[in-house]
């Protein structure tokens, strides 16, 4: 049987458990009621990696085709086929891809010389993302030449399959694009 001094120990331990949950309830709040309500502060979210268009052509990306994002990435979660104007059959870059650049593209380390002239112009076919395997180590992010790569704010991703998170990265950026254009245009 519990005496008269363990008995009031155990109430005023109820009572400081009860202050703290107190002062806690009046503090304002810090998380919102998910799914009714989504915070708006996801500027330094980092998301999958999406492309990144070119300031004078929003349904355009920045990307060269060099291919280096594909080399880097330690999971093998990126693809890309482009094809040479003229030469009409898309290829894929990266790998065994030559490094063929747009002529007014200056990479780092290019000594702030120009690629020669002659080269082909090329055209981006496709971009994909394989989420399902992205650990999200940022070295396709961290090693663009042209800053084509950022971090997408998609902090609400939800899918039934795998194949949902097969993502056409060329894809989002039109329709972002479209959407964009839309909302201006309304
Ligand atoms: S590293 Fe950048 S420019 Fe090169 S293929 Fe990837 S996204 Fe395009
Ligand atoms: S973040 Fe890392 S794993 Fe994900 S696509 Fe980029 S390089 Fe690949």
């Amino acid at each position: 049987m519990a005496t008269l001094g363990q008995t009031i120990k155990s109430l005023w331990s109820m009572v400081v458990g009860m202050k703290v949950t107190g002062i806690e309830f009046f503090k304002p709040k810090l998380t919102v009621h998910y799914p009714r309500k989504e915070v708006d502060n996801l500027g330094t979210y980092r998301g999958h990696c999406d492309l990144v268009a070119r300031e004078d052509d929003p349904l355009t990306p920045k990307c060269i085709m060099c291919g280096i994002c594909v080399d880097n990435c330690p999971s093998g979660c990126l693809s890309l086929t482009m094809h040479v104007v003229g030469e009409g059959k898309p290829r894929p870059a990266g790998g065994a891809g030559e490094l063929m650049l747009a002529q007014e593209v200056i990479l780092p380390g290019s000594i702030k010389k120009a690629p020669p002239t002659g080269k082909a112009e090329r055209v981006l076919d496709s971009f994909r993302l394989n989420y399902n395997y992205c650990s999200l180590c940022g070295l396709c992010v961290q090693n663009c030449p042209v800053s084509s790569l950022a971090w997408s704010r998609e902090a609400y991703l939800v899918g039934r399959s795998r194949q949902e998170f097969e993502f056409d990265l060329l894809a989002r950026l039109r329709a972002k694009a479209a959407s964009s254009q839309g909302v201006k245009a309304a």
